[in-house]
């Protein structure tokens, strides 16, 4: 019945069928789903409730003949006084002389328009004679496309609640109903086009947030479970021996949370089924060390591993330590685009005949050429700066190896378990003991000669310090001729006593490589550079940032930068330079000088943006949810979240009860043939 093409509406013609369509409602079902996008308050409130300048609706009683003018060519301006309460109020009329004649002294009118407070006055969009019905009050208001009217798609969706309303079928357990007080699914469809009250929409949006919410915890979670199942077959038995040495050999015993996320992989490991398993942590918390030690487990067993990086920097500074920390143990590798010739052909014959057990690389690893004789285990850090297809591709080079990704961008609560529903997530919310925290300080511009002066004290104790200098919007070129004349003020400023070096994106590898030399064997003592040390760069001596702009970087990245400082033993500082004109801008620098803690500000970054904006709408692997926004409403969608499991993992799908729900799942993986990956 609901799935009826809306033609069969009577009144539906080519063109209102034209701008459906242009509306993505095809079915009868897709129109009753097509909520509306806000509601005009009809309501008659007290005339000392009325406020200035808003669209509001009074009823009165008319005193007096309206009066009547007429100016210009053909324009004409009608006054009607009313008594409304105790109060006389005036209703301006405009271009509609013919409503003198049907307004009488004595009528009762409802009036529309824009309030006057000042003038006791509302200048009318709307005038009905009597009362204001009830039903009437609430008025929903469509996001419409092509020439449909609001009035015309109202009548529509009216027409449409008449005919088939009655077809609307309930999809959730009653239990749910009763435990939530939830309206039954065609009530709530109903009162979300034609509410009677705002408490009753309340009601009915909380049913849809929850159903849009259970419905898409169940998909993620079902494909979860079959990704799974699909894998079985690649349990990796590591040589426990072996790697409890490997780690006792480490300079540092692990923290309470590198341990527990350890552990969770190691259980993945040893499991029959793939892992797919996210890695969150801030800058510093050790989740390199953890990645490396499950990478070693798994050539324990004769597999190889991969680490995959975004940037070339990170892929040789992972490369050194993993290098100096794998020494005895294994043979590591380094593959990146500048390497070339003879060289990379020794490498990937060496992958290939598995005479390395570990390559760490960029995005040169997913490259047709290479190919691993028997890959575990792959780590992918910094997975957003990836693409699903990359991930994807690096993956399918073993036979279901593991894989862990990595994020320094502690992603919010409320994203991760919508993003990466179908992802276990391990958190290491703990820090090595012995690190201070990076004090933050937010200074105008006109301070720059004393962050000048404050860098330079710094040094003299034998510090060093980041400068990040502005950045211009989408122009890598100018963002470079800043930082060119950045670098050129600041040897004016500091040479010969104190050495600057300048870093970004476009020198040459051998350059960059030189640079970063240099500043990690401080004979660069300040450092100028564009964003290309966000990532990963580990300096433990650098104990000031000082980053331009401010203003212009996201929260995430601001965090990220701060990140490189505060990595050794002594107190570390970030200052940022920042000048912000609104408020959201203001509002960065000041939870920036407020928290380090990067769960707590990715959580205030997304408020701030919006989930969309977050990584990107294709990344956050969000669907366009019509009712329910996952900010606003994180915690239905955590209670829908919880109850998806407990549905899942009871295998309850195959029960009676949840007989719709299933038939919705299975229609959905239909349409999406390829939504198992
Ligand atoms: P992340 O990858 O999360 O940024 P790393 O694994 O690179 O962090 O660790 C940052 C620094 O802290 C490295 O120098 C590493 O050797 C050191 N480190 C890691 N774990 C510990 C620990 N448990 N105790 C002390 N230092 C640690
Ligand atoms: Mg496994």
């Amino acid at each position: 019945m609901l799935n009826e093409s809306v033609i069969n509406i009577k009144g539906v013609g080519e063109k209102l069928e034209e701008a459906l369509i242009e509306m993505n409602i095809h079915s009868i079902e897709d129109l009753l789903f097509y909520f509306p996008n806000r509601y005009d308050n009809y309501q008659i409130k007290p005339l000392h409730e009325l406020v200035h300048d808003e669209k509001v609706t009074i009823e009165g009683e008319v005193i007096g003949n309206p009066s009547l003018t007429f100016y210009g060519r053909k324009k004409s301006r009608l006054v009607i006084s009313l008594q409304v309460e105790h109060m006389v109020v005036k209703g301006i009329m405009f271009n509609r002389p013919f409503a003198k004649k049907q307004l009488h002294p004595g009528d009762i009118v409802t009036l529309t328009g824009k309030w006057d407070q000042h003038r006791l006055q509302i200048t009318v969009s709307n005038y009905k004679k009597g009362r204001a019905k009830s039903q009437d009050a609430i008025q929903p208001i469509y996001s419409l496309k092509g020439n449909v009217t609001n009035k015309q798609f109202v009548k529509l969706v009216k027409t449409a609640i008449q005919l088939y309303g009655n077809y609307v079928e309930e999809i959730l357990p009653d239990t749910y109903l009763m435990n939530y007080k939830l309206p039954n699914r065609e009530d709530a469809l109903r009162q979300m086009h034609f509410p009677t009250n705002f408490q009753i929409l309340k009601h009915a949006k909380r049913r849809f947030i929850y159903e849009e919410f259970l419905l898409f915890q169940l998909k993620m979670q079902w494909m979860k479970k079959r990704k799974k199942e699909a894998t079985i077959g690649n349990s990796q038995n590591y040589d426990e021996q072996k790697l409890s040495t490997f780690i006792k050999k480490l300079p540092f015993t692990l923290t309470g949370a590198q341990q527990r996320s350890l552990d969770e992989i190691l259980v993945d490991m040893k499991s029959p089924n793939r892992m797919n398993r996210l890695l969150q942590g801030d800058v510093g918390s050790g989740k390199t060390a953890v990645a490396a030690i499950s990478l070693y487990a798994s050539i324990t067993c004769g597999k190889q591993g991969a680490l995959m990086v975004p940037t070339e920097i990170l892929a040789e500074q992972h490369y050194q330590s993993l290098k100096e920390m794998f020494e005895g143990y294994a043979s590591v590798a380094l593959l990146t685009g500048s390497i070339k010739g003879k060289n990379r052909k020794d490498i990937l014959s060496k992958i290939h005949a598995h005479d390395v057990d570990l390559v760490i690389g960029t995005h040169a690893l997913i490259q047709d050429e290479v190919v691993f004789s028997d890959l575990g285990m792959v780590v992918v850090d910094e997975q957003h700066r990836f693409g699903v297809r990359q991930r994807r591709t690096l993956r399918e080079k073993g036979l279901y190896p593991d894989v862990l990704f990595m994020t320094a961008t502690p992603i919010p609560r409320t994203l991760a378990i919508t993003t990466f529903g179908d992802m276990d997530v391990s958190q290491i919310d703990e820090m090595p003991s012995g690190r201070k925290e990076v004090e933050t300080y937010w200074v105008k511009d006109n301070m720059l000669d004393r962050v000048l002066t404050f860098i330079k004290r710094e040094v003299q104790q034998g510090y060093q310090a980041y400068v990040i200098c502005p950045l211009i919007e989408e122009s890598d070129k100018l963002d470079i001729q800043n930082a060119v004349d950045l670098y050129h003020q600041l040897q004016t400023y500091y040479e010969p006593e104190i050495k600057v070096g300048l870093m970004h994106g476009r020198l040459h590898v051998d350059e960059k490589e030189e640079v970063m030399h240099q500043f990690s064997m401080n004979e660069i003592q300040v450092l100028v550079s564009t964003t290309v040390v966000e990532v990963g760069v580990n300096i433990p001596n650098a104990t000031v940032m000082v980053i331009y702009d401010a203003e212009r970087f996201g929260l995430s990245q601001l965090h990220q930068l701060r990140g490189r400082v505060g990595r050794g033993d002594a107190q570390s500082y970030c200052i940022l330079v920042a000048d912000p004109k609104g408020e959201v801008g203001k509002e960065r620098m000041r939870i920036m000088t407020e928290t380090t803690n990067g769960f707590e500000l990715s959580e205030q970054d997304l408020q701030l943006r919006g989930p969309g904006d977050f990584f990107g709408k294709k990344q956050s692997g969000l669907p366009d949810f019509k009712v329910a926004d996952v900010v606003h409403d994180y915690r239905a969608l955590e209670t829908a979240r919880r109850d998806a499991q407990s549905i899942i993992q009871s295998e309850l799908l195959h029960d009676k009860l949840y007989e719709k729900l299933h038939a919705l799942l299975k229609q959905d993986e239909q349409l999406n043939g390829d939504a198992l990956d």
